[in-house]
């Protein structure tokens, strides 16, 4: 797989590794064997972000604000199209190193975390896979770089999970694409440069009417809601996209017409992979944190880390984050080696949003009162962590998907 990676990492992939050097890496990394380029590309990330984020994530939280300066290095470094091939000028990688990407940017800073994340998996994956060559070339290139990245618009105020509900609609009048509705929570939506949209076309159809479309930001009759006020992931801008008599060249169809809830279904299984990874980095930083302060605080005369009952609760909290990174891996290796990973894929979102929601709350706890306020870290990832068990399907539907393909595979 090395060998397979080197390969094809090439030009920017040997650019993204020049940057920083090994030192120890985390136990998970001596405990399974990664390629080499893989943990080299971990130092690389783990480096930046302790550089470049770290410092400045509570900042960025508090003030809302989007990491321009740091979202341009990361696309010098490759890490805004990592699976994208050369010839379109991203790093060439495969999705086991775009995991480990986002894990330790998002254990810098989760916002940023998901910025990445929606870039490559939401906006980048659906046009390389179902996009046309001269899409390809005029909707990914622009955005491999940092300096302009794309939006995913599926939700919509009324419907969310379900998401073949649709009610925004897309009419062929002669050359151009009319579109009319909102859509809703749209990640990076205030600092996106172009948006995937999907829209009925035929009503008669359901979900099998939805279409997919490239629609550039801003253009005319597409204007933005508020950005929404959140409880984490703050830097990281959300909100409604409001389509008005949006007309867009009809060449901008993505992919087959009725094909849209499939480019979303499959998108969203990438996606997945993407958003366990930002939970893996929220869940490292929470118990990062935890063990740092269990070692530092003293509680009658000794560090609180002799104490038998924060022991069990930072053993509870590995053991949770070490499962889910093995089961990221798996959905991830499975992919890169072209096989199914729509229950995998779900499997290691639930896991990891859960273990993020589950350790960041432990962390607070072993904190004590400092858990509480803004100068730790920890209460950041209590808040960042919340959203991973909701965008890109809820727990509830994670569920659902798994059952689904666990009755499936057993019926045949
Ligand atoms: C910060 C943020 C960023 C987001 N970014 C994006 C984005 O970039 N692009 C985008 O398209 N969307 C985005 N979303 C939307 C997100 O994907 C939806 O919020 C999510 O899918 C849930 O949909 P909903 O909010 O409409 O909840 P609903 O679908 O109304 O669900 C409400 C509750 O009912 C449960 N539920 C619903 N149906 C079922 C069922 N069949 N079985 C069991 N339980 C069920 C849900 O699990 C949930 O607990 C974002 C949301 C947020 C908050």
């Amino acid at each position: 797989m090395a060998a397979t990676l080197l390969a094809r990492g090439g030009g920017a992939a040997a650019r993204a590794l020049t940057f920083g050097c090994l030192r120890q890496l985390h136990t998970v990394y001596q405990t399974v064997e990664l390629p080499e380029t893989h943990q080299m590309l971990c130092q690389t990330c783990r480096d930046f972000a302790e550089k470049e984020l770290v410092p400045i994530a509570a900042q960025l939280d508090k003030e809302h604000r989007f990491p321009a300066e740091q979202v341009k290095k990361m696309g010098a470094l490759g890490l805004l199209a990592m699976d994208v091939p050369e010839e379109y000028k991203g790093a060439g990688l495969d999705y086991l190193a775009y995991s480990i990407a986002v894990e330790e940017i998002s254990r810098g800073c989760a916002s940023t975390g998901v910025i990445m994340s929606v870039n490559n998996s939401l906006y980048l994956g659906p046009i390389l896979k179902f996009g046309s060559e001269e899409q390809k070339h005029q909707w990914i290139a622009p955005f491999t770089s940092g300096d302009k990245i794309g939006c995913f618009a599926l939700s919509e105020p009324g419907n969310g999970s379900d998401a073949g509900a649709a009610s925004t609609v897309a009419r062929l009048d002669g050359n151009e694409w009319v579109l009319n509705g909102t859509k809703a929570w749209i990640t990076n939506a205030w600092d996106a440069s172009a948006v995937v949209v999907f829209a009925t076309t035929d009503k008669s159809q359901k979900h099998k009417g939805i279409s997919a479309f490239l629609v550039p930001m801003p253009t005319p009759g597409l204007s933005l809601g508020k950005k929404e006020e959140k409880l984490g992931i703050r830097a990281s801008s959300t909100a409604n996209l409001i389509f008005e008599d949006c007309r867009i060249p009809k060449a901008n169809l993505l992919g087959q017409q009725g094909m849209g809830f499939k480019i979303a279904m499959q998108t969203l299984d990438s996606g997945r992979i993407g958003i366990a990874s930002q939970a893996l980095g929220i869940a490292q930083g929470a118990l990062d944190c935890a063990v740092d302060y269990a070692e530092k605080r003293l509680a009658f005369g000794s560090p609180i880390s002799k104490l038998q009952a924060i022991q069990f609760k930072l053993a509870d909290m590995a053991l949770a984050l070490e499962g889910a990174r093995l089961l990221t891996w798996r959905a991830a290796m499975l992919k890169d080696n072209g096989k199914p990973y729509t229950k995998e894929a779900a499997m290691a979102k639930l896991a990891a949003s859960e273990a993020a929601t589950a350790i960041s709350h432990q962390a607070i706890q072993i904190l004590g009162g400092m858990g509480y306020v803004t100068e730790m870290p920890a209460e950041r990832h209590y808040r960042d962590a919340r959203i991973t068990e909701i965008y890109e399907g809820t727990s509830e539907i994670q569920r659902l998907v798994i059952a689904g393909q666990l009755l499936k595979e057993y019926r045949g």
